[in-house]
């Protein structure tokens, strides 16, 4: 069965439509990425996905059940956005526990067991008593991440996460959530970026989005070998 699957999905603001139809499917487990033009919907649609949106029509399941009217808080999803979004005004420690304090029934060890089992997995132990400003860029992004595996979501949404970063610290960022795929065991991750690199070595499969569109779905290899158009092959960067 498919963690997220979307049919027939639809979003406009106003008059505009900017998500056109989507059927899709997400398994359990797999890394999803999304790529397309800038513009194309990527974002609008893990805003739909998490639920920060309403879908104007059609229909999303998660692991089978409709959650069209589902609230966010309850859908079991974490997002990771490009800017990072801490507080200023609290530490490491403290961003990240933030939204466990918020949840009932977790209690002080509990959540400082959640932060630090976190916070080891990034390699950010060492910071947790700092405040954001005292730390680099890729250190910040890090937190964010951390913050958002505190809630142990079962599914992941990024989006163009490492956007900010220069390129040395997006390699190892990168190597890092690809490891953080594999370490929590049937996580579900879908990435947005429009770095080819970061789609090519992360996916499992990539979608590629054309203004509001699925255009194409399949593995990194079937869209190198096999692009259904010039688009595709255009951003998979294979010579068709
Ligand atoms: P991408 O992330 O692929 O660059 P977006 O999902 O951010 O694209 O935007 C897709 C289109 O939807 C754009 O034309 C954008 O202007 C429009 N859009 C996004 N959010 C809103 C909104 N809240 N109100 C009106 N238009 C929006
Ligand atoms: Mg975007």
């Amino acid at each position: 069965m498919a963690a997220i699957e979307l049919r027939n999905v639809r979003k406009s603001f106003g008059m505009v439509d900017v998500i056109k139809g989507v059927d899709l499917e997400v398994r359990k487990g797999e890394f999803m990425v999304f790529v397309g033009p800038s513009g194309c919907g990527k974002s609008t649609l893990l805003r739909l996905i998490s639920g920060l949106e309403d879908i104007t029509s059609g229909e999303m399941l998660f692991d089978g059940k409709l959650v069209n009217a589902l609230a966010p808080s309850k859908r079991g999803i974490a997002m990771v956005f490009q800017s990072y979004a801490l507080y200023p005004h609290m530490t490491v420690y403290e961003n990240m526990a933030f939204g466990l304090t918020l949840e009932k029934g977790k209690g002080k060890e509990e959540i400082q067991r959640r932060v630090e089992k976190a916070a080891d997995m990034l390699q950010i132990r060492q910071y947790l008593d700092r405040l954001p400003k005292q730390l680099s860029g890729g250190q910040r992004q890090r937190v964010a991440i951390g913050r958002a595996i505190t809630r142990d979501p079962k599914v992941f949404l990024f989006d163009e996460p490492l956007s900010n970063l220069d390129a040395a610290l997006r390699v190892a960022t990168r190597i890092e959530i690809a490891k953080l795929h594999e370490e929590m065991n049937q996580v579900t991750m879908i990435y947005v970026t429009h770095d080819q690199v970061e789609a090519m070595t992360l996916a499992d499969r990539i979608c590629v989005l054309r203004d509001g569109y699925v255009e194409q779905v399949g593995t990194p290899m079937e869209l190198y070998e096999r692009p259904d158009s010039i688009f595709v092959a255009g951003f998979i960067g294979s010579p068709k």
